[in-house]
């Protein structure tokens, strides 16, 4: 029986339930005290938004929810415990930074890769700081287009990290480039392709770049339902169902790398803006209440939608494989 740490414990994979792989309770891009003109981060305040955002998914049987927060975007252990008790939804947090154009790099460029496999296994086995909190999964990111020397060391150290310690590495791509090289890096440092998330791999209208990810046998996150920038939800839908129908339904995951709270505010919009108006479907509700209906009507089923929710996240975190993906 394997287990996953969440943040008020360890907990049985099997017990997991219905989770949401992908949103945050909270985002500070690096520097985000900067900002005179921005509200002031008022944590009561933020917490009882950010409870009552999880409070409402449980409606749609979510028990858990995965906040691969990088440590340098505003990651706070404390507030996803308290969280956790608050909403009754597990909460399973992450170790790793963020990709180098936008994450709080300047430490990590200093240490060596062991070093930060160091810190990562630390934290995973010893917990976040003094919080005693262990993250349950290793974050990486890479930026758009091409990997980056900083981002190509940080990578090596989450592979060396996960291989030791056992968890599962999500990632961050730009419009789902360097999906990739991702995978070779980690590969290369021993970690199955069956516990790597290739993350936002919806990003991109590409199916035959998402077929080609699937093929070396990783999860792909379908994770930003209801961000339509770029990328519309016709089109995640779209693609979803065409990967669904060649049998990869075992590698999909659904989110939305919702964001509930902004600490300092949206770097580049004006202060105290949030994207409500812009973005009236970014939430954490939008796949149950709006997606999966319309992809039932297309023909996949409850069981379908139990694979992606329920299976596939707990396989994800299950240490040793008993299902055979080709990991060529
Ligand atoms: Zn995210």
């Amino acid at each position: 029986m394997s287990k996953v740490n969440t943040v008020t414990g360890s907990l049985t994979t099997t017990n997991l339930g219905k989770t949401l792989i992908h949103e945050h309770a909270l985002i500070g891009y690096p520097g985000w005290f900067l900002d005179k003109r921005q509200p002031a981060f008022k944590r009561k305040e933020a917490m009882k938004k950010v409870v009552d955002a999880f409070q409402r998914v449980k409606d749609f049987g979510v028990e858990s929810i995965v906040d691969p927060c990088p440590s340098d975007m505003g990651r706070d252990a404390e507030f996803y415990a308290e969280l956790s008790s608050k909403s009754g939804v597990n909460i399973v947090c992450a170790t790793g930074v963020y990709y180098e154009a936008a994450g709080n790099t300047f430490t990590f460029r200093h240490m060596e890769q062991d070093a930060i496999t160091e810190v990562y296994v630390r934290e995973i086995e010893d917990g976040i700081g003094e919080t005693g909190i262990k993250p349950g999964l290793i974050k990486v990111a890479t930026g758009r287009g091409k990997i980056t020397e900083y981002e190509q060391k940080v990578l090596a150290a989450a592979g060396d990290a996960a291989r030791i310690t056992g968890v599962p590495v999500l990632s961050h791509t730009e419009k789902c480039t360097c999906g990739h090289e991702q995978i070779d890096i980690l590969s290369e440092k021993g970690v199955a392709a069956s516990r790597i998330l290739v993350g936002h791999a919806d990003g991109t209208e590409d199916l035959a770049l998402q077929r080609s990810l699937a093929d070396r046998g990783v999860f792909l996150g379908f994770d930003r339902f209801g961000l339509e920038g770029e990328v519309t939800d016709d089109i995640r839908i779209a693609n979803l169902l065409a990967l669904a129908e060649e049998g990869r339904i075992d590698q999909l995951m659904m989110s939305h790398d919702y964001v509930a709270c902004w600490k300092g505010g949206i770097p580049g919009r004006p202060p105290g803006s949030n994207f409500d108006e812009v973005l009236p479907n970014w939430r954490l509700s939008h796949i149950f209440e709006n997606i999966i209906p319309i992809l039932k009507q297309r023909g996949m089923t409850d069981a379908d939608f139990d694979v992606i929710l329920r299976d596939n996240p707990r396989r994800f975190f299950e240490r040793e494989e008993c299902h055979s993906h080709s990991h060529t």
